[in-house]
């Protein structure tokens, strides 16, 4: 696979620390090439084998390194032999916990994660409090993307409560559309968060270079949207802060939304904080929170609808200034272009209705007849992920 050996070379090229390397004690490893030793063959075939079992997007990936692995070496940098006992104890700790029930048991057990048993590749990208940087799990081969946090940042922006939530909510969810959270780990300084590798990055760059998609790719990603969707609010969580921004593309063109924090858990399924981002806010939200206004999970149809209609034309449908964005959604006044379709018009009409109970639902969704014009016959985004055949030209135009 072209992927495989881009993301290879991707690791063999460069070698990137920290950027407080200077500051905190950055493990050896990282900072040079290290010295090597092997690891037995049973020790290895046994990783191999746990890579297989994890049945991950990344899986084929997983197991193509591991292999390497086999043939080669693995490195454990400058280790005393105690030392090298204590990470092959690790190392057997972690094998047992590679597989997926014990991948989501994560949170209650993050202690067996650390630093040194990641190798640390390219830089992926820059948040408000944090960067995030391809790795690779060194015993199993395991491509992830590692975010690392500032505690202090995370301080300052006083949004520890949100990470916490973000961690909590997303480290539960399993589905190929949303983003994955294997796990997380600290020190003293930073928190790390073990994510799912997105090979295609973000959703919002492809908009932007593209300007709008064709009506199949968008029917497509809305299709998966709401198969995401429906999943999340069957677990009686909204993501609240759907847009572009927050959903990243997998290696085989499928999305990933990401971004959990905004997203809450709502047992009893009404919450009423104001957040989200002024275009995709649904006029229930823009009112803020007052005791009778309360909200629903319907959000996120309202957002879909908004979603569809920039895949489609390039734009938000209520951008303007603020105060005229704010009217503008209070009112649910548009246009839709007449290049758009009129049953993707449609499905925009249907999700863009001011009463949040009288949105489409997510199996009406599904059910669109622009919906399955389009999806019909292709193979579902986790198939591909899986190894399925992927259709020419999702995969040329992605
Ligand atoms: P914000 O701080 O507002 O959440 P953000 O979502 O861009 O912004 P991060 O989530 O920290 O911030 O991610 C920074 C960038 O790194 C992303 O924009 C994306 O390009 C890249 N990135 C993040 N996670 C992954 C991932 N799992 N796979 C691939 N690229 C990623
Ligand atoms: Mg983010």
């Amino acid at each position: 696979m072209a992927e495989v050996a881009k993301l290879e070379a991707a690791f063999e090229r460069i070698t990137v620390t920290d950027e407080n390397e200077g500051q905190h004690k950055v493990p050896q490893q990282l900072k040079k090439k290290p010295s090597i030793s092997t690891l037995s063959v049973s020790t290895l075939t046994a990783s191999t084998s746990a890579a297989n079992r994890m049945k991950l997007p990344l899986q084929k990936l997983a197991t193509t390194n591991s292999t390497k692995i086999v043939q080669a070496k693995v490195a454990l940098a400058s280790h005393s032999a105690q030392d090298r006992s204590s990470d092959e104890r690790q190392s057997q700790t972690h094998r047992r916990t590679l597989t997926e029930p014990t991948l989501y048991a994560q949170p209650t057990t993050p202690k067996q994660w650390h630093l040194g048993m990641f190798e640390i590749g390219k830089p992926l990208g820059k948040g408000k409090f944090g960067r995030v940087y391809l790795a690779k799990e060194r015993s199993s081969g395991f491509v992830c993307a590692l975010k690392v946090l500032h505690k202090s940042e995370l301080q300052q922006g006083k949004v520890e409560k949100q990470v916490r939530r973000e961690i909590e909510i997303q480290s539960h969810l399993a589905h190929p559309n949303i983003l994955r959270l294997f796990g997380h780990f600290h020190d003293a300084k930073r928190i790390f968060l073990i994510l799912e590798f997105a090979g295609k990055g973000e959703l919002y760059k492809h908009l932007r270079k593209e300007q709008r998609f064709p009506e199949w790719k968008a029917a497509q990603y809305i299709a998966q949207m709401a198969a995401a969707l429906k999943y999340l609010h069957k677990k009686h969580v909204m993501h609240r802060d759907i847009k572009p921004e927050n959903i990243l593309v997998g290696i085989h063109g499928e999305i990933k939304i990401s971004d959990f924090g905004w997203s809450v858990h709502a047992p009893n399924n009404r919450r009423n904080t104001m957040c989200g981002t002024l275009d995709y806010l649904p006029p229930e939200m823009l009112r803020g929170g007052g005791k009778d206004n309360f909200y629903t999970e319907k959000v996120d149809l309202w957002s879909l609808g908004v979603l569809t209609y920039e895949f489609l034309v390039g734009e938000a449908p209520f951008e303007d200034s603020v105060v005229m964005t704010h009217r503008k959604i209070a009112r649910g006044d548009y246009t839709v272009p007449s290049f758009v379709s009129a049953e993707a018009k449609d499905l925009i009409k249907r999700l863009l209705v001011l009463d949040p109970e009288k949105r489409i639902a997510l199996e009406d969704v599904e059910r669109h007849p622009w919906i399955v014009k389009h999806c019909k016959g292709s193979p579902r985004a986790y198939e591909r992920t899986s190894g399925g055949k992927v259709r020419p030209s999702t995969e040329k135009e992605n």
